[in-house]
């Protein structure tokens, strides 16, 4: 029998969450456990493999409440901190596996080496600071992750390119505001599509509802559920209700099989 994959979303928030530190907006105040997004990020197993993709400030926490005790890399969409901030909490990963492999652009690796310069050290490192085997990745350029293929699927968060990632028939993009035809291409025929939907407002750099129902729309999948939400987007319920049928807003801890 063939195994699926197994999708948990780890997170579904904006960069500053939900709720907000210090906001009284409603849906920051909400009781409903839909409400409470963490920074963006899903969980992607298989058979005994665990893959993340992205890091973000929440990344302990989400990889404490899932239970998950062994990582097998990490795929990086792009550099903004929302998506890499934790990457130093992946030390527990390391001292027990060693260097944990990750997947990113090389301009996405050049802003991990600045800003985390002493996990990249080769010389006098520190004891105790973790290691990762750099994995760089280009649009047009399928790479491999366990015993699957990853198609890399580029796309415009205003001036800065980030990558989507399509692993069989699942695809994930978050963080896009445009998508040209040919990177479209990659997309159709997938089954499940997440994507990135913030709020009612335009945006400069993400998609809005709007912008995210068209591209699913055009996309075709039997079903979609959008992430990187802001508390602006409204209540969980409220906003799932007035989506189409195939749809959803994830949320966090959501687990999908396909
Ligand atoms: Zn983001």
């Amino acid at each position: 029998m063939k195994k699926g994959l197994k999708i948990t979303f780890l997170g579904t928030g904006t960069s500053q969450g939900v709720p907000v530190i210090g906001s009284t907006h409603p849906v920051c105040l909400s009781t409903d456990s839909r409400d409470k997004r963490l920074r963006v990020s899903v969980l992607i197993s298989w058979d005994n493999y665990n893959y993340v993709i992205d890091c973000g400030p929440d990344f302990r926490q989400q990889m404490l409440t899932n239970h998950v005790n062994r990582l097998d890399g990490i795929l990086f969409t792009h550099e903004h901190s929302d998506h890499t901030a934790g990457i130093d909490d992946i030390r527990p990963y390391f001292f027990r596996q060693g260097d944990i492999p990750i997947y990113a652009h090389e301009r996405v690796v050049a802003s991990l080496r600045k800003r985390f310069d002493y996990i990249f050290a080769t010389e006098n490192r520190y004891p105790g600071a973790p290691s990762v085997m750099i994995n760089t990745i280009g649009s047009n350029q399928p790479f491999k992750i366990g015993n699957k293929t990853v198609v890399p699927i580029e796309a415009d968060h205003n001036r800065l390119k980030v990558f989507g990632f399509r692993v069989d028939d699942f695809t994930y993009l978050t963080d896009a505001k445009t998508v040209s035809e040919v990177e479209q291409e990659k997309i159709k025929g997938s089954k499940v599509l997440v994507v990135n939907a913030l709020r009612e407002e335009p945006h400069h750099s993400h998609f809005n509802l709007e912008e995210a129902l068209a591209f699913v729309k055009k996309m075709e999948p039997e079903t979609a559920y959008l992430t990187h939400i802001s508390h602006l987007l409204g209540f969980h319920a409220d906003v799932e209700k007035k989506l189409p049928k195939n749809v959803h807003l994830a949320f966090d801890n959501l687990v999908i099989e396909l």
